[in-house]
């Protein structure tokens, strides 16, 4: 702190003397609000205002220049969420001579990274909306190194999971509340305003009922070098990797040799799984293994991660703790419990990322089918899930109801009414869905070594062309193999072929072993075919086409 104050004290005329004579610059990337991450010189905040402010001087810039549609609605999102209105970013404009008749202001050194942390109390929110996007934010731009800054500037306090957010950097995360002690003018030298959205892949629900993004950008590769980043700033060990790459040490074999066990994450307030202690005698019994119960109310939350980063198996209700699976090791299962009138289809967070490429982890999910197994809770406040404060016959009409009808977020009350309940998990139907899920699982170690290497183009595609009769006609092709295959393991590669005669709307897929093919059927004299050829690794890995060829038979 002392080093930072006097670092600050020795810049100061030059920090003052450059604020008054560039003013503030701006430089942002992305086309839209919802896409765009803006840096900085000398952006500054009044706490007098609780607004940014941008000054204008003879060499001030700002890219995009967008006038007033700056305030249409935003000049950015300041949270990952994308286009919520209670998130916008934007500043206020002033000429940098007004800085004359302004409180003095404080130079902030470090390059800061400016944003709103979305829901700070929700686990799954820190995760899926301020962690990862902050961690591949910093990645982007390399000045957000180990010593930047973080600004949370949505107004909470510090929130449950501050820890977790301390993980990014090695400076203490200021709060908006905060800022306020730094006097009434603070200017950030240099920053970076927003978050990436790249590493999001869900969308809760404020215009269209909750789901998977439409196109989601991330995979499970990104998603486990955060999660061992992490882990290794809290000191965790990965056992696999350590048994895996050379360790050798006795103590390292011995945890190596430990056996599989299973954790069941539990909820201890809401939500609760009623008869947990026969849950996890009926887990133990059936995969002959050792069960660990966790919850955020009796562990801290890194001695859980690095009970769940050696599991077999994670098992728990439907919740924002199952965002520690992002922590499993490959091959592991999540298993998600839903309550009843609860379709696992609708609320897929979880799903959708024990389902991201290469997470290779496999989901499993089971429903309270019996509604003599459930316990509900009308009395408690709304936002628990009570329904007492509705109408008579909106009451019924929820007590009646087998399926929570498709809704928007975030206070539909049959919703809430239904996540809250507490159930009594049928041991048989668990275990019946259980097992069959396990029969289908994928093997793990094809997992582990599947490549993810695209083939790339296929070199010299040539074709060539002769006329048999007056309705017979040939057409060869041939082609080299991608420049990238020499270096590579794949198990099978195959080509594609696809022919169209010009003027068509219509091709002809041909898949092929080899790298030459003569096509006699359906070729026709004086034609011309456009011809595409493309490579394909292990079924499903696509490579590009290759310019496309023009034969004329
Ligand atoms: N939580 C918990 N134990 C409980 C209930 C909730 O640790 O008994 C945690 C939960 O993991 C989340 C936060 O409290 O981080 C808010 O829980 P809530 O039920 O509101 O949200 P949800 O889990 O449905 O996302």
């Amino acid at each position: 702190q002392s080093q930072e104050v006097s670092q600050a004290r020795i810049d100061y005329h030059v920090a003052l003397q450059s604020l008054q004579e560039h003013g503030t610059r701006m430089v942002c990337s992305g086309k839209m609000h919802t896409d765009r991450v803006c840096r900085f010189d000398y952006l500054c905040y009044s706490s007098e205002a609780e607004e940014f402010m941008f000054f204008h001087s003879n060499s001030s810039f700002m890219l995009p220049n967008l006038g007033s549609r700056r305030f249409q609605p935003a000049l950015l999102d300041l949270s990952s969420v994308e286009d919520h209105n209670t998130q916008y970013f934007n500043f206020l404009e002033l000429p940098a001579a007004a800085l004359k008749f302004m409180p003095k202001p404080v130079f902030v050194p470090d390059v800061t990274l400016i944003l709103n942390r979305f829901n700070p109390d929700n686990l799954m929110h820190v995760f899926h909306d301020d962690l990862l996007p902050a961690f591949y934010t910093m990645k982007q731009y390399s000045d957000l190194d180990d010593e930047a800054r973080l600004v949370f500037m949505e107004g909470w306090g510090e929130g449950p999971y501050l820890d977790l957010y301390r993980l990014l950097s090695t400076k203490q995360p200021l709060l908006k509340e905060q800022l306020k002690n730094f006097g009434k003018l603070m200017c950030f030298t240099k920053s970076y305003v927003g978050l990436s959205k790249m590493t999001t892949w869900y969308q809760y629900g404020f215009v269209q009922p909750q789901g998977p993004k439409a196109n989601i950008l991330v995979s499970g590769n990104e998603i486990r070098q955060f999660a061992k980043a992490l882990m290794e700033r809290m000191n965790i060990t990965l056992l696999e990797e350590a048994g895996r790459y050379g360790g050798s040490s006795e103590q390292e074999k011995e945890r190596e040799k430990k056996e599989d066990y299973i954790v069941v994450f539990s909820r201890s307030t809401t939500r609760l799984i009623l008869n947990e202690a026969e849950l996890v005698m009926a887990l133990a019994q059936e995969f002959q293994m050792r069960v660990v119960t966790v919850s955020l109310e009796d562990q801290s939350f890194s001695s859980i991660i690095q009970m769940i980063s050696g599991a077999f198996m994670l098992v728990s209700m439907h919740g924002a703790q199952l965002i520690s699976s992002l922590f499993l090791p490959r091959g592991a299962a999540v298993v998600e419990l839903f309550p009843f009138a609860v379709n696992p289809e609708q609320y897929t967070p979880y799903k959708t990322l024990a389902s991201l490429p290469g997470m290779d982890l496999h989901y499993v999910s089971w429903r309270n089918t019996k509604e003599a197994n459930t316990v509900t809770h009308p009395n408690r406040p709304w936002e628990q899930g009570g329904i007492v404060h509705l109408e008579k016959e909106e009451q019924e009409r929820i007590l009646a109801s087998k399926d929570v009808p498709r809704h928007l977020c975030c206070r539909n009350p049959e919703w809430l009414f239904r996540i809250y309940q507490d159930t009594l998990v049928d041991i048989p139907s668990f275990l019946s869905v259980l097992k069959d899920a396990m029969k289908t699982r994928p093997n793990s170690k094809k997992a582990k070594t599947a490549s993810t290497v695209h083939p790339g183009r296929v070199r010299e595609a040539r074709c060539q062309t002769s006329v048999q009769t007056s309705s017979e006609a040939k057409l060869s092709v041939s082609w080299q193999i991608p420049w990238n295959l020499k270096f590579l393991k794949v198990r099978e590669v195959k080509y594609e072929v696809w022919i169209q005669e010009q003027g068509e709307n219509t091709y002809m897929p041909h898949i092929l072993l080899q790298q030459n093919y003569t096509f006699s059927e359906n070729i026709k004299p004086f034609t011309t075919y456009l011809v595409w050829v493309r490579c394909i690794f292990n079924k499903n890995l696509l490579g590009p086409f290759a310019d496309v060829l023009t034969c004329r038979t």
